[in-house]
């Protein structure tokens, strides 16, 4: 067995405090641009370098190509933080505890924890840092990759869990809905919620996701991968009690499975349908992350 590289520790509760303190918006903002424009401030409009910096007002710059009389924005233009009326600071917090709990936290907690108004405020804004935090694919996954597919939600309560649908089809039947899931092994995961399980949703999936140079595709004996003939995928039969066959497993996807389910059931209760992609990739990004250290600034950024 090889052992798995710890991850990364990110900022401390403390860290946090000491780069932002309390009712330093400065600190914040000064921050933002950095992460949103390591290069330079550009025109979240059109993309232009040579923008002025305002001088009467500060965080705020015009860029000239725009307008005649020059469109000015904000650091916060364009961004998630725009028309709210909490400060930077607070959305800076919220981020940090999601990303800081590896299970993630429910907008009560966060309510709870920041003295919000109320809870649909936290609600609100982590949604919105959820919508930050969706990764854009570039690189196929590659080396041994693992698919799977899970079952969230749904009304049956007496159901377990953990308990697998392999022969189902769809998530009409029970109210839940069926998630896939790629991930390299050592690598990255990529998560998506389907609207109906079947061969030909599964397969453009790990088309889409999976290279087909991989060294190993491995998956569980359902048939709906079974039309991916130039991958070299190879099966384990959990129906005849088969998880490991050498090289051939899933543990690594059922242990996505596992961190999201038990975020999704203990944390957050009830998700409803609509707003399972976001939780997907709220966990998505921290796995992928799970090694950067700048794990906050690299969100931040996509804010
Ligand atoms: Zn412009």
């Amino acid at each position: 067995m090889t052992s798995k590289p710890k991850a990364v520790h990110q900022l401390t509760s403390a860290q946090f405090d000491k780069m932002f303190p309390v009712g330093n918006e400065d600190a914040c903002k000064a921050y933002l641009t950095a992460r949103r424009w390591p290069h330079g401030v550009r025109c979240p409009r059109c993309g232009n370098p040579a923008v002025y910096d305002l001088p009467s007002r500060k965080w705020h710059w015009q860029c000239p190509k725009c307008s005649d009389s020059g469109y000015r924005f904000s650091v916060i233009a364009g961004t998630i933080f725009e028309n709210t009326n909490k400060p930077l600071r607070d959305w800076f917090k919220v981020a940090h505890l999601m990303l800081t709990s590896k299970k993630g936290m429910s907008a009560r907690q966060l309510y709870r924890y920041m003295g919000f108004g109320s809870v649909k405020t936290a609600w609100m804004m982590a949604h919105k840092i959820r919508l930050a935090l969706v990764e854009e694919n570039t690189d196929k996954l590659g080396g041994i990759v693992e698919v799977d597919e899970t079952y969230i939600g749904g009304k049956d309560k007496n159901r377990h869990w953990n308990k697998r649908h392999h022969g189902m089809t769809g998530g009409d039947a029970t109210g839940k809905t069926p998630v896939i899931g790629a991930v390299s092994r050592k690598g990255n995961v990529v998560a998506r919620v389907l609207h109906h399980v079947n061969g030909v949703n599964a397969q453009a999936f790990i088309r889409e996701m999976v290279s087909n140079k991989v060294s190993l595709l491995a998956t569980d004996a359902s048939t709906i991968y079974d039309g991916l003939i130039e991958y070299p995928r190879m099966t384990v039969d959990h129906h005849r009690k088969q998880y490991v066959v050498g090289a051939v497993h899933t543990n690594t996807i059922e242990g996505f499975w596992l961190i999201f389910k038990r975020g999704v059931v203990g944390t957050f209760h009830k998700v409803s349908a609509k707003y399972l992609p976001l939780y997907v990739a709220e966990f998505q990004f921290r796995y992928n992350n799970r090694f950067n250290a700048d794990i906050f600034g690299t969100a931040i950024g996509g804010c």
